[in-house]
């Protein structure tokens, strides 16, 4: 692996001159961000790490927080409360989608796409003295091993144009999936979105759940290990939305994606790789960031289901 930061960089230099796609556009403080901005880094379980091209660069985590969130409310909750609210299946929609809720239950489909995260997000309260806000960033702190802070313009830019947002949580409450709290469990959501880290940051928070929710450097217990299958199995199936099939074909890694830019990918046992760059697709998956974790995937057969046995 010592040429690993090498091959990072040749993948950085190939895929920079890709100008397709367009930020985050429906959140005007994320439609204004650099374009050019790109960067690669790996963390491996014993806490070494890789990398190569804009990896200072700050950016919001957006939905590349969800996995991280579901799991804090699942050593919080359980297992069994949990799934009473929010589901474990692939939706088939795209992140944002308002009409799907499980036809029987009413609960959404699973934690990854708006609606089951806004659920999430209602179950995480303040709690011995500590605000809800202080808790969310504490925990993302402890994974990037710094203390972290709120993009309060993303934040702000997101609350005021959240009208889609706004409504699914009130159709949830509508169901009883979540409570009175909607102003607040909204806020929680979009300001654990507005989370600013860098690439580094954002792989050492894959490489925590590649090693068993055991950050590789601190070696402190972030997740109990009992819920790491529950978040990677969800991010395999769920965690890129309406096109999570595919890239369980092509890459075959539980992996999640913000519309930031921000796309962070799995291998359990072995390593956490993350990826920035703000454009984005249709699905809203970081164009760069998708050609060339499929690269570094291909190249280094990292696909769960491949076996390097032969
Ligand atoms: N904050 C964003 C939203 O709710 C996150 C979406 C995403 O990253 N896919 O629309």
């Amino acid at each position: 692996m010592e040429n690993l930061n090498t091959y990072l960089q040749e993948l950085i230099q190939k895929h920079r001159s890709n100008t397709e796609g367009t930020t985050a556009n429906y959140i005007p403080e994320l439609a204004r961000v650099a374009t050019d901005k790109f960067a690669m880094a790996i963390v491996t379980c014993d806490g070494t790490i890789y990398q190569a091209g804009d990896v200072e660069v700050p950016f919001t985590l957006q939905s590349t927080s969800k996995p991280f969130v579901y799991a804090m409310a699942l050593e919080e909750h359980g297992r069994e409360f949990m799934r009473s609210r929010v589901g474990v299946e692939p939706s088939g929609e795209a992140f944002n989608s308002i009409v799907e809720l499980e036809k029987q239950t009413h609960r959404p489909y699973n934690p990854m796409i708006n609606s089951g995260a806004i659920a999430v997000s209602s179950f995480i309260k303040d709690q011995k003295g500590l605000s809800r806000e202080k808790r969310v960033l504490d925990l993302f702190g402890a994974y990037t091993n710094h203390q972290l802070a709120i993009d309060e313009k993303v934040f702000q830019s997101e609350k005021q144009t959240a009208h889609r947002n706004r409504s699914i949580a009130h159709l949830l409450r509508h169901f009883d999936v979540i409570g009175d709290d909607i102003d607040e469990s909204l806020d929680l959501y979009f300001k654990q979105c507005s989370i600013l880290v860098n690439t580094i940051d954002l792989a050492l928070m894959a490489g925590t759940l590649a090693n068993n929710g055991v950050q590789p450097q601190t070696k402190k217990i972030i997740v109990k290990p009992d819920y790491i299958a529950d978040v990677l199995s969800l991010m395999l199936t769920c965690g890129m939305y309406d096109s999570a099939g595919e890239w369980a074909y092509t890459v075959g890694l539980p992996a999640k994606s913000g519309v930031s830019g921000g796309l962070l990918a799995v291998v359990p046992g072995k390593m956490g790789i993350a990826a920035y760059s703000p454009l984005i697709d249709q699905q809203g998956h970081s164009i760069r960031g998708v050609l060339a974790i499929k690269e570094l995937v291909k190249k280094y057969k990292l696909s769960m289901f491949r076996s390097t046995h032969n």
